[in-house]
């Protein structure tokens, strides 16, 4: 409820709305405490006084009754029958909605065939037969905008239910034994509440539109009692020689109304579960980076950098979400040389993609910011570009151009309206000076590069119509559209069998060997891991814990952690080799714990792993652990323990 309340009040026009609204009610609750005139009492020796004469703020009407009380009684009753109004259809509209939406069928038939003869009328006249039939009056004004107005709820409800009614967790929850009832009750209705409340927010102000102007017909409020809608009505026949009259009844409609929409909208975006993390704000082009200091690294890449082709230094990735930051990324430091495959693994969570998404400013900002650290591109298009200081547009010319990303789920990054190929040419278009019909043969090369039978026709169908693997060399292709000289596969195998994962790891070998493209592979596989790459990254709660060349990883790795993930692989033919599950869970990102994150679940952890920060020490050549008793070495590096 304070998050809402919260977000509500970032928007400030919703904010405005609401204080304008609320100042407009608690002068209509306090208005029969006000040292008003009657509103009703009719003096024709004061008729028509203008506005600012004595004893009338606002003047008077025709009957020289004062206009300011009457404006306020007359607000009172049109706030409290175009509220009433919409509460009745609220009410009666959405339980049609459920009900029709939930048990479908014939209940849902015979509901929305009522509902549709309601409709089939023009709106209005309905309004006005209806309220001919009961006669001229508030109360009948008020039922008549509420049955024309049950159809709007019934209808949006409805189509909600519907979508909700057949969802998984409703069937979980008829196994778990309960009835439609409690079904109804606890299920469906919390999930269409916030609809109800959005429908109802944005409607209040037009039913008071509606109401006032079936008093301005004289069909609603009966003389001598007033609302806005008979004042703007009495004075439209004096618009020339007192225009006040009419005028100021117009202007608190205009008020009031825009004040309740305002807010309405308000509501609408602040319960839209969509917006509520990312707030009511676009995500930014790129990452917002928030770097304390420039720290440009001295010690000791300074060599490497100069022929890496991506070096990473002490990259810090946070997202800011209420008052809590959860630090996903936490000081990742690597570099990948030309050519080379590095592998990047972890178990679910522990930062892989938000550092892969980091090197080109992709995480969503709100709520991600990089706090810290270097990303040192040196591609031959773009040489010696710190990529973490350059601008939107001159980020865009690298991506998808000199680092190329292939993401894990190619159904939901592939558009699903637009044609293949034209998404291929797209990609192309964007980055190379090539005509349509260029773009289109390359387009096709490209599909038939990945593998793709009959590229020509796969190209003129929908990413719906291909299979997984298939959308997958499809993502892998835009991939390669512009000859990258890196490519960050993010798990691009985690959602395929293992015959299209053998296909598609093989592709990525051979472009290695045909064209040097480097790679950033992710996985969480280290059966994948020892086929394609060369070096292999550990990750864990957001920092590298080990790195070295796979081969030496895999038979010999010196983190327990990293021990215990390969002992987590099954091995096939070795029926006695029972994968060890890891025990407990990875610390949460907004409370890591000091000393070693690992320390919780390691069997082979001590008091002094629990202090201080663990920096990566060097072991062998080439490789670096996070550990202060690496296995496999007899004696104990203590060196890299800082006591603080
Ligand atoms: P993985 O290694 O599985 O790819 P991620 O890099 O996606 O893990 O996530 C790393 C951490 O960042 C996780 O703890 C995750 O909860 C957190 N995280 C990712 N995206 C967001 C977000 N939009 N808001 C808050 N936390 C996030
Ligand atoms: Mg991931």
């Amino acid at each position: 409820m304070m998050a809402f309340i919260k977000l509500l009040a970032r928007n400030r026009l919703a904010a405005f709305g609401a204080l304008v609204l609320l100042l407009l009610l608690v002068l209509a609750l306090v208005t029969p405490l006000l040292p008003l005139l009657d509103p009703d009492i009719t003096a024709p020796a004061n008729r028509l006084q203008p506005p600012f004469s004595a004893g009338h703020p606002l003047g008077t009407d025709q009957l020289g009754r004062d206009i300011l009380s009457r404006l306020l009684w007359g607000m009172r009753v049109s706030l409290a029958v175009g509220i009433a109004a919409s509460l009745v259809a609220a009410l009666v509209g959405s339980l049609i909605g459920i009900l029709a939406g939930y048990f479908g069928g014939r209940t849902d038939n015979t509901l929305m065939r009522g509902i549709d003869m309601l409709m089939a009328f023009p709106y209005i006249l309905l309004a006005l037969a209806i309220v001919a039939v009961l006669g001229p009056g508030l109360m009948n004004a008020l039922y008549a905008i509420a049955i024309v107005n049950i159809p709007f709820f019934a209808r949006n409800i409805r189509g909600v239910t519907v979508g909700i009614a057949h969802r998984e967790f409703i069937d979980a929850a008829r196994l778990s034994g309960k009835g439609d009832t409690r079904i109804l009750a606890s299920e469906i209705l919390p999930n269409v509440l916030p609809v109800i409340v959005i429908t109802l927010s944005t409607t209040v102000g037009w039913m008071i539109l509606e109401t006032a102007g079936l008093s301005f017909l004289g069909l609603g409020a009966q003389p001598p009692q007033a609302d806005l809608g008979s004042m703007l009505g009495e004075g439209r026949r004096m618009m020339i020689n007192a225009p006040h009259v009419a005028t100021l009844p117009g202007i608190v409609i205009f008020i009031l109304v825009m004040s309740i929409n305002l807010l309405g909208d308000g509501i609408r975006d602040a319960l839209d579960p969509r917006l509520k993390s990312g707030a009511l704000s676009r995500p930014a082009p790129m990452t917002r980076i928030r770097r304390r200091q420039r720290q440009s690294s001295t010690t000791g890449s300074t060599a490497t950098r100069s022929t890496a082709l991506l070096s990473v230094d002490d990259l810090r990735t946070d997202f800011e979400v209420g008052d809590d930051t959860y630090h996903a990324v936490n000081g990742v430091s690597f570099s990948i040389q030309p050519n080379e495959c590095l592998g990047l693994v972890g178990e679910s969570g522990s930062g892989k993609s938000v550092t892969a998404l980091s090197l080109l400013g992709l995480v969503a900002s709100p709520p991600g910011v990089i706090s810290g650290g270097n990303v040192q591109l040196n591609t031959h298009r773009h040489p010696q570009r710190d990529l973490l200081s350059l601008k939107p547009r001159a980020i865009r010319r690298i991506r998808g151009n000199d680092v190329a990303y292939v993401f894990q789920d190619p159904l939901s990054t592939l558009h699903p309206l637009i044609k293949v190929g034209d998404q291929l040419v797209e990609t192309i278009r964007i980055h190379q000076p090539l005509s349509r019909q260029a773009a289109h043969e390359l387009a096709i090369k490209l599909l038939g590069q990945v593998r793709i039978p009959n590229p020509e026709q796969r190209a003129h169908q929908y990413p719906h119509e291909l299979s997984g693997g298939m959308r997958q060399r499809v993502g892998i292709a835009m991939a390669l559209a512009n000859d990258p000289e890196l490519i960050i596969a993010d798990e691009p195998t985690t959602a395929l069998d293992v015959t299209v994962q053998a296909q598609i790891l093989r592709l990525i070998q051979r472009l290695r060997e045909d064209k040097g493209t480097a790679v950033l592979f992710i996985t969480h596989d280290f059966g994948v891991v020892s086929q394609v790459c060369d070096r292999v990254a550990v990750m864990y709660a957001g920092c590298i814990v080990e790195i070295g060349t796979t081969r030496e990883i895999l038979d010999n790795p010196r983190h327990p952690y990293t021990r215990r993930l390969i002992d987590c692989v099954p091995r096939l033919g070795e029926p006695d080799n029972e994968p060890a599950a890891i025990p407990g869970l990875p610390p949460a990102a907004n409370a890591l714990p000091s000393g070693c994150a690992f320390a919780e679940r390691c069997d082979l952890a001590e008091e002094r792993c629990r202090r201080g920060s663990i920096d990566l020490i060097v072991t062998d050549s080439d490789r670096q652990v996070r550990c202060i008793k690496p296995l496999g070495l007899e004696a104990p590096l203590s060196a890299g323990v800082e006591h603080d």
